[in-house]
């Protein structure tokens, strides 16, 4: 049975950034089994927004070290033809007085207390960025210009170049099926195609990471909920690539929005979306209904999208802890067992912060931030991540 330093299961763009994490850290024999392909599984289907902005101090840190890689991947992992597809338009966030008013006030300053760029806007300032949409009901505006969004394929896919580059195997089409452990540590994988030997093993798998409880007994709590994103065009106001992202805390559906294609506008709802009973990334339905509901919110902030028209839409899953914030780190109970999953919808502004980290932890390194936060343990604990927005991934 061959045998590896390090195995990390999925390849994803956390993966992918865990093991190039790996190799870059100093392991040399590092192997990623992905049943499909790198990225297929639900990075492909993000919005991918990248901000510090949060209501969980704990994820701004995380935020912050990653935007500065999204910045310039190319250096980062010292590999010219890496790339984020990133638009550095900023981003720009708004409450209306009521419930959302102190909990945005409270995390603009959080951002500004960790030394991140934050300004309060008033509503002409916001206009001119954002001159689509209006700002009358708005009772405190902030605005991150160092934020945007990028491609979350383009930059799963550089991670896996680049650890590929520094020696890194990937497997793709290959399903782990099993985890093997001996006197409470893991020592290896079976998969579709044979069995391989580590003692160190990191599972990224997002929405199957169901199989750990299934393989260990170790509970898992992550659920899968399909959300919808709509792309709305409309001729009379196109939302360009110059226009901040943004996000509307006095909406109902506390929408993002953002450039896409440099004329269309990419909208989704920030709350909770359709529980699956079964792990899958399949397409699913959106309903006239839907697109009607979610419009009329969109023409509330934005009048001239009233006549917008549906330019294409998708569905992506989201793999949901009870706090919508992930679990990151070593699991009790079984020696060298590492994870990284739940990521509740906003997993990809993380993903080289995560990467570094669970690399840093396999390898039993100083760890950038701590993970005692993120650990299992908080669930049964008591000490919850939740943000201050209530349930939904701007956290
Ligand atoms: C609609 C939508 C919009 C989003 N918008 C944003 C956004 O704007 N900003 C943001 O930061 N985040 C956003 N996210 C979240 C972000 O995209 C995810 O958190 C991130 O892409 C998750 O990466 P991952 O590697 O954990 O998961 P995945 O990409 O799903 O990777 C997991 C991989 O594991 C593999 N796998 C699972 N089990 C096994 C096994 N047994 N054997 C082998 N391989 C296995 C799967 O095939 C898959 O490829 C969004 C997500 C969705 C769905």
């Amino acid at each position: 049975m061959e045998s590896f330093d390090a195995i990390v299961i999925g390849a994803g763009v956390i993966g992918s950034s865990v093991a190039y994490h790996l190799a870059h850290l100093g392991a040399k024999k590092v192997l990623v089994l992905e049943r499909l392909q790198i990225g297929a599984g639900t990075s492909t289907q993000s919005s991918g927004i990248l901000r510090t902005h949060y209501s969980v101090i704990e994820n701004v840190e995380l935020a912050r070290r990653s935007w500065s890689a999204f910045t310039d991947l190319a250096g980062y992992l010292q590999d010219e033809d890496a790339a984020s597809g990133l638009v550095k338009c900023g981003y720009l966030i708004c409450a209306p007085d009521g419930p959302r008013l102190s909990p945005l006030q409270e995390a603009l300053r959080g951002q500004q207390a960790k030394g991140i760029e934050v300004k309060f806007l008033g509503k002409e300032e916001a206009r001119a960025l954002l001159p689509i949409a209006h700002f009358d009901d708005a009772a405190l505006i902030g605005y991150e210009p160092e934020a945007g969004f990028a491609d979350a394929y383009l930059v799963a896919s550089s991670f896996a170049r680049a650890a590929r580059r520094r020696g890194v195997k990937i497997m793709e089409g290959v399903s782990v099926e099993w985890l093997l452990v001996d006197n409470g540590r893991v020592c290896g994988v079976e998969t579709t195609q044979g069995s391989f030997s580590s003692d160190t093993i990191i599972s990224t798998q997002n929405i199957w990471a169901r199989d750990i409880e299934r393989w260990t007994g170790i509970t898992t709590p992550v659920v899968p909920e399909r959300h919808a994103v709509l792309a709305l065009e409309c001729a009379d106001a196109p939302y360009t690539s110059q226009m901040p992202v943004f996000k509307d805390l006095g909406s109902p559906g506390m929408l993002y929005a953002r450039s896409y294609g440099g004329r269309h506008m990419l909208v989704s709802e920030g709350t909770v979306g359709e529980t699956l009973s079964e792990p899958t990334n399949e397409q699913g339905d959106i309903s006239m209904d839907y697109v009607v509901e979610v419009g009329a919110q969109v023409a509330q902030r934005f009048a001239a999208y009233e006549n917008a028209g549906l330019a294409s839409s998708w569905t992506g899953v989201y793999d949901v802890t009870p706090d919508w914030n992930p679990v990151l780190g070593r699991l009790p109970g079984i020696d060298g067992l590492i994870v990284g999953y739940g990521f509740s919808g906003h997993g990809f502004k993380l993903s080289p912060g995560v990467g570094r980290v669970l690399a840093q932890e396999a390898l039993g390194l100083a760890t950038d931030v701590s993970l005692a936060p993120y650990a299992l343990t908080r669930f049964s604990s008591g000490q919850l991540l939740t943000g201050k927005y209530g349930l939904g991934a701007v956290s």
